[in-house]
């Protein structure tokens, strides 16, 4: 339902100015120029409201997790700038610099001043370069910090330019009600970034952490302990992740999502599984013990709270065990007394983490745990292979566990692997909760 109501809110407030348009009641142009002043309006909203679906806010990303909110952030960029870059180009009327002196409703002509021409074009290049720089982002060579940054950067410009281009060029947007809208929308989407940037780093600064450990845990898998320097941790639910900074102020572009791997009970200790992928990971078994850190946190949705189940299926691929680590630890700490299972997916068996703790665990709880491992060494007796519908469909394709609760986490191709057997075998997808360690 919380879902429902944000999709609700976001709409009414996509449809807002073309309703606010509506009402002043102007007289009718062209069929295909009210068409283009339509699409600007619905698409311009639904811009400015892209910077509230960045993922950062819990508001949103707690009721509907950074997966379903980034893929809707994306999903939605594409169309909206298609009608950005067309509407231009549909009108009809004829343009003139400064209007004509008796059509003062901007009937029979487009009254564009050099400032509305130069601020539109601005905007409209802007955008293109953006979106384009998103969809093949993984093409690049540029680092992710500095993508992240122009992205920051040129959204902020496009909403300010484009903003401008509207009350300047608009035959709706320059009336006052209309006008006033799209300030408030442009503030909204600017103070998300100062949220982000300005205000949160500050927070961060009265509470740092400080790094109590670094080892290495398995195959290019480091363990990373972080405590607050003085009071208690955040709160947070097992399966949250952070956006964490280490060894650098908390102003720092270098902030990366990681999971929990501790449990709550665990006091004030935050631990996390990192693997080695790219240039900050690579690096962080190089990071000192004492070494200050700050959390942004916590985040997501993959929580085992308000979704009651009668047994639990965990589904981890490689590091995407660290999220699966904080629910069992909880589990085992509360007593849980539930049937679960265990289906924990490695390349190779040194990748496999904390391999003497699950044993533990599949004795103080009601758990069996299954490794399955696609390059196994000679005497390797367990499965072998990857996650697939066969192996699924063995630990998991029995009546009484449909309507148990499926909490599959790893890298994107295993999760979308993972979800389309447990569809196959007949679990529903309402059963299923998932996150992606990428998007
Ligand atoms: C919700 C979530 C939870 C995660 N939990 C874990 C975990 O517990 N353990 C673990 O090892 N990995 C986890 N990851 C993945 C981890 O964030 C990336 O591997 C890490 O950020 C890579 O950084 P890099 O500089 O080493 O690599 P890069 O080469 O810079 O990046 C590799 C890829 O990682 C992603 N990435 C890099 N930086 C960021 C960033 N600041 N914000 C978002 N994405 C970024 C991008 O998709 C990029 O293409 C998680 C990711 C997400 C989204």
């Amino acid at each position: 339902m919380p879902g429902l109501v944000l999709l609700v809110l976001y709409g009414v407030v996509a449809l807002a100015p073309l309703a606010l348009a509506w009402s002043f009641n102007l007289p009718p142009r062209a069929p295909l120029d009210e068409v283009s002043s339509a699409i600007a309006l619905v698409a311009t909203s639904m811009l400015l409201m892209e910077f509230v679906l960045s993922g950062r806010f819990r508001l949103i990303s707690r009721r509907t997790g950074i997966d379903a909110t980034m893929r809707f952030h994306q999903l939605v960029a594409r169309p909206v700038t298609v009608l950005l870059l067309l509407h231009p180009f549909l009108y009809t009327t004829p343009l003139r610099q400064a209007g004509l002196p008796w059509d003062v409703t901007g009937q029979t002509s487009l009254g564009l001043t050099a400032t509305g021409i130069v601020t539109g074009l601005i905007a409209w290049a802007l955008l293109a370069a953006l979106v384009l720089s998103a969809i093949f982002r993984d093409s690049l060579t540029w680092r992710y910090e500095a993508w992240r940054l122009s992205h920051g950067i040129g959204a902020a410009l496009i909403a300010g330019f484009g903003v401008f281009h509207a009350l300047e060029a608009g035959r709706y947007s320059s009336h006052p009600p209309l006008a006033a809208l799209w300030l408030a929308l442009l503030a909204l989407a600017l103070l998300t970034l100062v949220i982000v940037y300005v205000v949160r780093p500050l927070l961060k600064l009265q509470h740092p952490y400080r790094v109590t450990a670094v080892e290495q845990r398995g195959l290019k898998i480091w363990e990373v302990d972080i405590e607050p320097a003085q009071g208690d941790a955040l709160a947070f639910e097992p399966g949250q992740f952070v956006w964490l900074t280490i060894d650098r102020p908390p102003f720092s572009f270098r902030e990366h999502p990681f999971s929990i791997a501790s449990a709550p009970s665990e006091n004030k200790r935050l631990a996390f599984l990192i693997k080695e992928v790219g240039d900050f990971t690579s690096q962080i078994g190089r990071v000192p013990v004492g070494a200050r850190a700050y959390v942004d946190g916590p985040h997501g949705a993959l929580t085992l709270s308000k979704k009651p189940s009668a047994g639990i299926v965990f589904l981890a691929g490689g590091v995407g065990i660290a999220p699966i680590f904080s629910m069992l630890r909880q589990l085992r700490a509360d007593g849980d007394k539930r049937p679960m299972t265990l289906l924990y997916g490695n390349r190779v068996t040194d990748q496999i983490l904390h391999g003497d703790e699950l044993n533990d665990m599949s004795r103080d709880l009601n758990l069996t745990v299954v490794h399955v491992i696609s390059e196994p060494p000679d005497d390797w007796e367990g499965p072998v292979g990857v996650m697939d519908e066969a192996l699924i469909r063995a630990h998991c394709d029995r009546p009484d566990k449909t309507d148990w609760l499926y909490v599959v986490c790893g890298p994107p191709p295993m999760i979308d692997a993972t979800e389309d057997a447990l569809v196959a075998i007949g679990i529903p997808e309402r059963r299923v909760v998932s996150e992606k360690f990428a998007y």
